[in-house]
């Protein structure tokens, strides 16, 4: 017989806590709860500052920016940032999962805003640039590997390598000479 009553107490679905761990912290979460940036810095256990704001509102605008991009977003809004206070800033944000790194192979570690939800990236060899895609098959399928070797996954990442549409279309153009493959740095 075919167990179809989906029971959300005790004897639920044995992920189901899972999931709402997963989705806490995602944009969807945020909507739900109405968090904003100052709420989740105390929650996560870390001193609200205006270079922490800053930094927050400047990825979550951006595009998978890198640390540059950042300090200097952060900059435009409070004025004098250290360097290292950037990343100091960076790493905790992220050790807290407020922000997500991506470290593409070849290119400095990008940020983002969008945690939790266990989307994968598009990365163009040629211009770094990094796009969002979705799990396609819902809920973080790849969480649940067919054998996890004893470890405990908190983490998926799928980087899709390839060659962006604008890169693609300059490429087209004939005045582009061979570059030999191979050939060591100068
Ligand atoms: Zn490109
Ligand atoms: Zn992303």
């Amino acid at each position: 017989m075919v167990n179809a009553g989906v029971s959300v107490g005790s004897g639920g679905a044995p992920n189901f806590l899972e999931r709402v761990v997963f989705l806490k912290g995602s944009s969807l979460w945020r909507r739900l709860t109405g968090m904003d940036d100052a709420t989740d810095l105390r929650s996560a256990g870390l001193r609200v500052t205006a270079p922490r704001l800053a930094m927050l509102e400047v990825v979550r605008s951006g595009n998978h920016l890198d640390a540059e991009h950042i300090a200097r977003g952060v900059r435009e809004k409070v004025g004098h940032v250290s360097t290292q206070a950037i990343y100091d800033a960076l790493n905790a944000l992220t050790r807290v999962g407020l922000l997500r790194r991506i470290e593409p192979a070849g290119s400095p570690a990008r940020y983002e805003a969008r945690v939790g939800d266990n989307h994968h990236h598009l990365v163009c060899r040629v211009c770094g640039t990094v796009t969002d895609v979705d799990c396609v098959a819902g809920a973080a399928p790849c969480l649940e590997p067919s054998g996890s070797h004893g470890f405990a996954i908190d983490e998926a990442e799928v980087v899709f390598w390839g060659v962006c549409p604008q890169c693609r279309a300059e490429s087209a153009s004939p005045a582009q000479g061979h570059v030999g493959a191979g050939s060591g740095p100068a």
